[in-house]
């Protein structure tokens, strides 16, 4: 990928046939904002046209005190995203809407594509003009590029072109079509709203916040049609190896979403559990990085039979440590967001748990915390693997020089967060104690070993 384009992480959401589409579906993003804090839209269809409400900010901001029928309509879909590189502009912000041959059509994307940049040059050779950097304008392009009577027939061989991650929903004023590339790097499930119609969704938490009951995941290489007629399916793509993102699991997921068929919570505990089999320490009390460590925590306790403790306290009115682009105010952000409790850890020996280490500001900076509130030792432990290399399918992580297990080996990132021990868990650890084959998973943040080609 284009490291200079945009890179995102992102949560989508689409209702088809209810009454309150747009408001369920701000319900879904606002239960998915943790997938996206940089803007948030919704684009909804009354079966004549579409229309679109999208602004920088949270979802609670981007529609505090709506006026609700400017999104009219039984059918919506919406998007959250999350950017790094300081380009946060509107024309990015999602759903993308155009008119693709005379059809109004909107498009909400979660995941990133690898070959971006060949596609784009190529579209912008034959005339095609962007509107934004952001990779999911493509579909767009190549669809009107392809034309053909109906939209969704053509979209196999749109898909045909691009290489990535993509979890889709499209709406055009008749249908809604949810969409998962053929390895199925990031999640996409689909479920039943309560009285009438379907929701599809980044994440399970979505549906839980409307009330809808689950049905099924998106399967990968799979579209689905949402229409009059009712919902239909088929495959795009067959037998590709899967590669879930390992990732979602261990961090990006929200712990009440099951993921891939997997709770995510139990999923971290596990993780937990078998970072305290393999990297066991002495210790009076587990503590976990509020709130990215806690179900680890929780595992490596209960394995451990060392106690748990609420031993750092979290501001949660602060947004994520990584939402600041910048070193200096990322430093920041963890003194202002996490607070030790120095009565309970004064003089005492502790085990840290957090899920991931990136670049080692948050661990540095919560282990000088610690000691400064007087904690005796402190014994760092990672419940995932060393991030050796950047995710190109979507989740944001940075380049590899700034990846401090890339340069460094354990031992010395120990010395540069300022720990007494760290441990993580092992690559072989991670999928035997998810009871999961590791070929069907993406983990090429941790092992190198990309499923597609990156360009
Ligand atoms: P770092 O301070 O760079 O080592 O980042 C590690 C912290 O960031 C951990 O507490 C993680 O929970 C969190 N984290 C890991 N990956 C990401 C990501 N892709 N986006 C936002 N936060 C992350």
């Amino acid at each position: 990928m284009d490291r200079s384009s945009w890179r995102e992480e992102c949560g989508v959401v689409g209702i088809w046939n209810h009454p309150q589409a747009a408001q369920n579906t701000q319900l879904g993003l606002f239960a998915m904002q943790h997938r996206g804090q940089e803007s948030a839209g919704i684009v909804s269809t009354d079966g004549h046209q579409l229309y679109s409400h999208k602004e920088l900010g949270l979802v609670l901001d981007v529609f505090h005190d709506f006026p609700w029928g400017t999104l009219p309509g039984h059918s919506a879909i919406g998007h959250v995203r999350y950017s790094t590189t300081g380009q946060n502009l509107l024309v990015n912000a999602q759903p993308l809407k155009a008119d693709v041959r005379g059809r109004p059509l909107a498009l909400a994307h979660n995941g990133n594509l690898v070959n971006s940049k060949e596609l784009r040059e190529n579209l912008q050779r034959q005339g095609s003009l962007f509107q934004g950097t952001s990779d999911t304008e493509i579909f767009l392009h190549l669809l009107s590029k392809i034309g053909g009577e109906n939209w969704v027939d053509s979209l196999p061989q749109a898909l045909d072109w691009v290489q990535g991650a993509y979890s889709l929903v499209w709406l055009g004023v008749d249908r809604m079509v949810a969409v998962r590339d053929p390895m199925g790097f990031r999640p996409l499930v689909m479920g039943r709203l309560k009285n009438s119609g379907y929701v599809v969704a980044s994440e399970t938490c979505a549906l839980d916040i409307m009330g809808a009951e689950f049905v099924r995941e998106i399967e990968p290489g799979e579209i689905v049609v949402f229409d009059l007629s009712g919902v239909r399916s088929f495959k795009f793509k067959k037998n590709l190896k899967s590669a879930f993102c390992v990732f979602e699991l261990i961090y990006f997921s929200r712990s009440d979403s099951m993921t891939f068929g997997h709770s995510v919570y139990e999923s971290r505990k596990k993780f937990g559990a078998w970072l305290a089999k393999e990297s066991p320490v002495q210790a009076d009390m587990v503590i976990p990085v509020p709130d990215s460590g806690v179900a680890a925590a929780l595992g490596f306790s209960a394995q451990s039979q060392i106690p748990f403790e609420w031993g750092i306290t979290r501001n949660n009115y602060v947004g994520r440590t990584f939402i600041q682009p910048v070193q200096g105010l990322r430093d920041f952000g963890v003194q202002i967001k996490l607070n030790p409790q120095r009565q309970l850890i004064q003089g005492k020996k502790l085990v840290v748990i957090d899920d991931s280490l990136v670049r080692g500001t948050t661990s540095k900076k919560i282990i000088q915390l610690l000691r400064e509130a007087g904690a005796k030792e402190v014994h760092m432990r990672i419940a995932s693997p060393a991030t050796v290399s950047p995710c190109y399918y979507g989740v944001d992580t940075p380049q590899k020089s700034q990846l401090i297990a890339s340069r460094m080996k354990v031992e010395e990132i120990r010395d540069f967060i300022g720990a007494d021990s760290l441990a993580y868990l092992s690559l072989e650890g991670l999928f035997q104690s998810l009871g999961e084959d590791p070929q069907g998973y993406c983990a090429a943040c941790f092992n190198e070993k990309y499923p597609t080609r990156v360009s």
